[in-house]
């Protein structure tokens, strides 16, 4: 039986005072896809900023459950370091560092002194195979981290990310908003090459429109609505959101 990787045990949120997140429940096991799927202001980027510890998500009871440990007190680098990866929806811009440095600090941060270290020459080998990998010129890691990126250069940016970083779970927040179908094409197809060299890698996908479902298809698919989790059900559930929206 597949190991469970995240538990999210009723989880309660607030932000500046509201609360946003009622008891919400979820369980992914290794290697599954789960897709989040709720209207606009449901609480989805309030779920991956509250997994991941943003200051201003306050969690107010619940737990996160990650491999049977209470992971939700861990301060950020910790839970990177134990494998939690989120692709922001807004991913920010940083000026003056270029994405080659950035990936390489990272990657660095997570694995140096693990079995997984690679000198800098490796590293930029394993940079050259990535990006070949995902078809992304090379010119790309020159540039500052997202600055002046469009929208859909910011979504391949993460998913490059994804692919060096190699996480257990993949949160990914609306990586289909601002793309038109040919980008978000692209972009899934990505996102299923990294899939398919890391299978035992879990993702979650979070979207409120259904067509990057056709995509990447998901094993469970759950609904969010007013901070909790409404219904579950597998890939079909998101034809029927599809048909018929959420109401
Ligand atoms: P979704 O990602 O599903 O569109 P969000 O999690 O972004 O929804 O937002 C859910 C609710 O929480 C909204 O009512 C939003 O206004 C509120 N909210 C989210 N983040 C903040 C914040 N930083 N400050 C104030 N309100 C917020
Ligand atoms: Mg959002």
């Amino acid at each position: 039986m597949e190991k469970t990787l995240l538990e999210v045990k009723n989880l309660s949120v607030c932000v500046e005072g509201k609360q946003i997140l009622n008891n919400l429940n979820l369980n992914i096991k290794s290697g599954q896809i789960h897709a989040i799927m709720g209207p606009n202001g449901s609480g989805k980027s309030t779920f991956s900023y509250s997994l991941i510890g943003h200051p201003k998500y306050q969690i107010s009871s619940g737990q996160f459950m990650f491999y049977g440990q209470d992971i939700t007190r861990l301060p950020v680098d910790k839970k990177a370091k134990n494998g939690i990866f989120l692709a922001f929806q807004y991913p920010y811009e940083i000026e003056g560092l270029s994405l080659r440095n950035f990936l390489r600090q990272s990657y660095n941060s997570l694995y140096s002194g693990t079995e997984k270290e690679l000198s800098f020459e490796e590293f930029n080998a394993y940079l050259v195979e990535k990006t070949q990998d995902l078809k992304i010129n090379s010119d790309f890691l020159q540039r500052g981290v997202n600055f002046g990126f469009s929208g859909g250069e910011k979504k391949k940016a993460e998913i490059l990310q994804l692919a060096v970083l190699e996480p257990k779970l993949a949160v990914l927040d609306e990586i289909d908003s601002g793309l038109d179908v040919d980008s978000l094409r692209v972009v899934c197809e990505s996102i299923k090459k990294v899939k398919l060299n890391n299978p035992s890698m879990s993702l979650l996908i979070i979207t409120h429109y259904p067509r990057i479902l056709h995509f990447l298809e998901p094993d469970f698919v759950h609904i969010l609505k007013k901070g909790s989790i409404v219904e579950s059900g597998n890939k079909a559930l998101a034809t029927t959101i599809e048909n018929e929206g959420y109401k």
